[in-house]
């Protein structure tokens, strides 16, 4: 199996939306793709299932080597352990500083502190913000607080990033500037996912692009375009 195999996948939500029907998709280690989308066709449920946020009715899943429909409470946090997941709205603990947030991510599951120390200062470097240590989230600008989201996502070295919408809440240069980012963690060998709304970025960095339309893959192509007026 691939690193990230989903056969016929349906999700129907408990209010009975179905949000995803039938969906097969498969990725290769190394990828980068983008999943495209109108607001409500499915992406962030797509998302989401990946990393185990909402489990799946009907057919077959794998990421990173887990079987999504037979995972144990016990093994998410492995599964987590091997994906990195970044969203919109950067989701940081805000009483926690930039050191305490990366550092977090690890300690959930489980590295030694010398371990620690280390990588967190190493994936701050990788995005800019070592002399961030000691500052707080309010104390960041947006862009800056998707920067060490992201080196949360990677500090656990994971095999697959996934980001909802990361430029969503920012202005075109910082948006640059993520991607930069994102390219470089995908040149090093992370499969990235990345859902968006960002015609520019999908038109000029080309990579893969998955659209989803009511719940189903509509589109699926090699260097694609964002292919929608919004
Ligand atoms: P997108 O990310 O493409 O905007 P979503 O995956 O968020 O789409 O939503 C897909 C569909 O599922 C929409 O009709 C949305 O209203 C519905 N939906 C999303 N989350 C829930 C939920 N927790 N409960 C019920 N319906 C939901
Ligand atoms: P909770 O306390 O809600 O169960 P966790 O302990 O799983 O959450 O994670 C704590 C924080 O660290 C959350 O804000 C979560 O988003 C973040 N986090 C944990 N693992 C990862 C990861 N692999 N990538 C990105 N963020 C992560």
């Amino acid at each position: 199996t691939n690193i990230i195999e989903l056969n016929n996948v349906t999700k129907k939500y408990s209010n009975g939306t179905t949000a995803l029907r039938n969906i097969s998709v498969s990725i290769e280690p190394g990828e980068f793709a983008y999943i495209v989308g109108p607001s409500g066709a499915g992406k962030s449920t797509f998302i989401k299932i990946l990393y185990r946020e909402i489990s799946v009715d009907k057919g077959t899943a794998n990421v990173a080597g887990f079987n999504l429909t037979k995972i144990k409470n016990k093994e998410v946090p492995y599964l987590r352990r091997s994906i990195g997941v970044v969203f919109q709205d950067y989701k940081l603990l805000p009483k926690k500083n930039v050191y305490e947030n990366v550092a977090y991510a690890m300690q959930v599951v489980g590295r030694p502190p010398r371990e620690i120390k280390k990588r967190v200062m190493e994936v701050l470097d990788l995005v800019g913000l070592k002399h961030k240590v000691r500052a707080f989230p309010n104390e960041l600008s947006g862009g800056e607080q998707q920067r060490v989201a992201i080196a949360r996502s990677i500090a656990n070295a994971p095999k697959v990033l996934i980001a909802d919408e990361p430029t969503g809440n920012l202005d075109p240069e910082n948006s640059w500037g993520i991607m930069e980012l994102l390219e470089r963690i995908n040149l090093q060998g992370t499969t990235v996912l990345m859902a968006t709304h960002n015609s520019q970025i999908v038109n000029t960095l080309r990579h893969r692009v998955i659209a989803i339309e009511n719940g189903r893959i509509v589109r699926d192509q090699v260097e694609g375009e964002y292919g929608y007026d919004d």
